[in-house]
């Protein structure tokens, strides 16, 4: 199996002073190359924690971890860091820009701290991932003269610079009214045809339902590990992922929404 994610038994208690608060209690579960998954759960029952576990933004309290083959826990600081930064884009509700620099700025960051590209080459790059996530029209504006769906597009395309095989968001539309939601969904489905493997956090089912697979996480457990419905074809059921291509339009670029919400 072309596996992306990997995990086993993984576990993360948090330290509270005396008290330990059990956020994650053994999850076990892979997750393949090229999948969209979307992860629910109430609040508090230890998805942003899972989150971060997958995205090496914490270390578990026990249990294993395979990311793309690599085995995190045994990555020393350094190692780790750089796993991170070349094979992971995380993307935020709260966007987490810098509101003095503009979405060039903002999006050529992580290859600042990438290190080894130049600055002709990184205004490069951030303008060609402000386009693919439609907004070569505002390389120049600053987080607060963007909508706030732009802001989440300038997020993704910091997310991307670094080409990341994997693409991890943590209720990234939570902030958004439905038609900016609609259209960051509609970039992660663009995104996930790409091939780049897409796991979204969310508790609204609607946004869940652009996801082939949904894991539920209910008070740090696994209580749900559901498929999308699949259609048999010729009396063969496909694989998830070529239902989906086949579902998917071509690829839509939107004009950018009219509506500011700041
Ligand atoms: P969710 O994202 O599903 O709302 P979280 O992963 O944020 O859930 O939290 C899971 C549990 O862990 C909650 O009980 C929460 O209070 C606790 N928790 C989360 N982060 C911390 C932390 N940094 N320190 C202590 N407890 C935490
Ligand atoms: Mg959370």
């Amino acid at each position: 199996m072309d596996a992306m994610i990997q995990v086993r038994d993984l576990r993360k208690t948090y330290q509270m002073g005396e008290i330990d608060v059990p956020a994650l209690r053994g999850v076990s579960f892979q997750i393949r190359r090229g999948e969209f998954v979307a992860i629910m759960g109430p609040s508090g029952s230890g998805k942003s924690t899972l989150m971060n576990l997958l995205g090496c933004l914490d270390t578990p309290s026990g249990g294993q971890y395979l990311l793309d083959g690599l085995p995190v826990e045994q990555l020393d600081r350094n190692l780790l860091a750089a796993v991170r930064n070349r094979k992971i884009g995380f993307v935020f509700q709260q966007f987490n820009l810098l509101p003095r620099q503009s979405a060039l700025e903002n999006v050529a960051l992580p290859l600042v701290y990438l290190g080894g590209v130049s600055a002709e080459e990184r205004r490069l790059r951030a303008q060609a991932v402000l386009e693919q996530v439609g907004l070569g029209e505002r390389t120049h504006h600053r987080p607060k003269e963007l909508s706030g769906g732009q802001q989440q597009r300038v997020a993704i395309a910091r997310a991307l610079i670094t080409q990341p095989a994997l693409l991890l968001a943590d209720e990234p539309t939570g902030n958004l009214d439905s038609t900016s939601s609609a259209e960051i969904l509609t970039l992660f489905e663009q995104l996930n045809g790409q091939g780049i493997t897409v796991v979204l956090v969310t508790h609204d089912p609607d946004v869940a339902a652009h996801a082939a697979r949904v894991l539920t996480v209910r008070d740090g457990l696994i209580a749900g590990d559901a498929s999308a419905q699949r259609q048999p074809v010729n009396g063969v059921v496909p694989a998830v992922d070529t239902v989906r291509l086949r579902q998917r339009p071509s690829v839509v670029r939107r004009s950018a929404p009219k509506r500011r919400s700041i």
